[in-house]
């Protein structure tokens, strides 16, 4: 479309006077307005095109405006715009039918959410009655949700400003090879120091105090942090002997991000529950939800579940998760996600990495990255502390400028961009957006030792 910039100051300006924007200060920002997308692309009012390597928040799997997903929700709409949870209707119990062929295991029966940070808040719950027990543990280097529970959760730095201390949260590390937390110098040694960490936090917290470990199954926008062999089946062997609930996160890293279905499918392990949200749509309408196992179901046959939502199993979100799932099924939008992960996208941030001091590591699967940026490779010292912001966040600030100067939207966090672009990324698209990478990144090897 033709660039219009009076349009797009007119967009900005609406924003500004009452939109309240998420995680900012409302006097500091300065929204891009956007005038469209479609597939891998998104532009704004000034004649701009970006390349999407962010997904926006990793949730376009299938890329922006896909035709059958966007027929789905007309046709729905014109059907049966919302219904409430109490009633069967026939796009849930399809969108439902869909989501458990897929899951691993017995978990069979779904609870639909509006998003992410919801399942995690059911997924907890479930535990919590099922278990009869109050505390949750999970890892520092996650991100699970901004909602009550879901923030303590919740690792990151994102958790400080919210942190409840009641809320029955216990954190530990997860594995990290990278950045060992337990000095280990190979990957057998780091998942048997990360299963041992997780053993004593259990055993010093009581054992019969913890419903459930909730993990991202390949850690998302804390790092992209694929878990070592071994881990995940030792962590559900611990949860096993304890009667503790496994929780896997799947809002991020499932429905093809890591070229499969669930992440769990790459690591032949089997959790008790499982939250989805983002590709289980692509984000078109909001949905979330948790898979949920047979054990963990049969709690609640004779007993009621205590929890719902107004628009749980909404039928234009179901609608749009049909068409989705039908999509990538169709079009081997799975399979294309783990060919262009293992045959372009892996090895040429290798080959970028070679060219950079301020590449540390490389690592990821599938269309889910990262290159942890160092200020020396010796040391590791990442290139900006954590959680750094203003002067101290500049060379990220700087190499996020030139990827967008070059037409690619950058995901960055911290120390770290991530190469996260739609599953449905063609490798013209992917060659054209990691050139734009390797370009910017000399903005960041300027702040590197070397
Ligand atoms: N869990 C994980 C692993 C996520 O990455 C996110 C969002 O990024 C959430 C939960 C929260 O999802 P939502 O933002 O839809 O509430």
């Amino acid at each position: 479309p033709a660039p219009d910039p009076a349009a797009g100051a007119a967009v900005k300006a609406a924003d500004r006077a009452h939109v309240f924007h998420s995680w900012s200060a409302q006097g500091l920002i300065d929204p891009l307005p956007i005038a469209g997308g479609e597939g891998s692309y998104f532009w704004d009012y000034e004649g701009n095109r970006y390349l999407d390597f962010a997904s926006q928040l990793v949730n376009t799997n299938i890329g922006h405006q896909h035709p059958k997903v966007v027929a789905a929700i007309q046709e729905q709409a014109g059907r049966m715009c919302t219904m409430a949870p109490g009633f069967a209707v026939d796009v849930r119990a399809e969108a439902a039918r869909l989501i458990a062929e897929r899951t691993p295991g017995d978990l069979d029966k779904i609870f639909f959410t509006n998003g992410g940070a919801e399942a995690v808040e059911h997924a907890v719950r479930m535990a919590r009655v099922h278990t009869g027990r109050p505390k949750i543990l999970s890892t520092y280097r996650s991100y699970h949700g901004a909602t009550g529970a879901a923030i303590n959760i919740t690792g990151d730095a994102r958790r400080w400003p919210s942190d409840n201390g009641t809320a029955g949260v216990v954190h530990f590390f997860g594995p990290h090879a990278y950045r060992s937390h337990f000095y280990a110098e190979t990957e057998e040694q780091e998942c048997e120091r990360a299963l041992a960490h997780l053993e004593e936090t259990i055993a010093f917290e009581g054992p019969q105090t913890v419903a459930a470990v909730v993990l991202e199954t390949v850690v998302g926008t804390a790092g992209i942090l694929v878990p070592p062999p071994g881990y995940l089946a030792g962590v559900r062997e611990i949860c096993d002997r304890h009667g503790i609930v496994f929780v896997l996160d799947e809002v991020m890293a499932g429905f093809g991000r890591t070229g499969a279905w669930f992440a769990a499918d790459h690591f032949d392990v089997v959790p008790d529950l499982i939250t989805f949200a983002k590709g289980v749509n692509s984000g078109y309408v909001p949905l979330g939800g948790v898979a949920i196992s047979g054990a963990v179901a049969a709690t609640f046959d004779q007993r009621p579940y205590p929890g719902g939502l107004t628009y749980s199993g909404h039928p234009l979100a179901c609608a749009s998760a049909v068409a989705t799932i039908n999509a990538m099924a169709e079009e081997g939008i799975v399979e294309h996600a783990a060919h262009i992960g293992e045959n372009v996208i892996g090895p040429a941030l290798r080959e970028i990495a070679e060219r950079h001091p301020s590449v540390g590591e490389v690592r990821g699967m599938g269309v889910f990255w990262a290159l942890d940026l160092v200020k020396d490779r010796a040391t590791r010292e990442p290139l900006v502390p954590y959680n750094a912001s203003g002067a101290a966040n500049a060379p990220m600030a700087a190499f996020a400028a030139a990827c967008k100067r070059g037409g690619v939207w950058p995901f960055v966090n911290m120390n770290r961009t991530h190469v996260v672009p739609p599953c449905t990324v063609t490798e013209a698209e992917a060659k054209e957006g990691l050139a734009v990478l390797d370009a910017a990144l000399n903005e960041a090897d300027a702040h590197t030792v070397d």
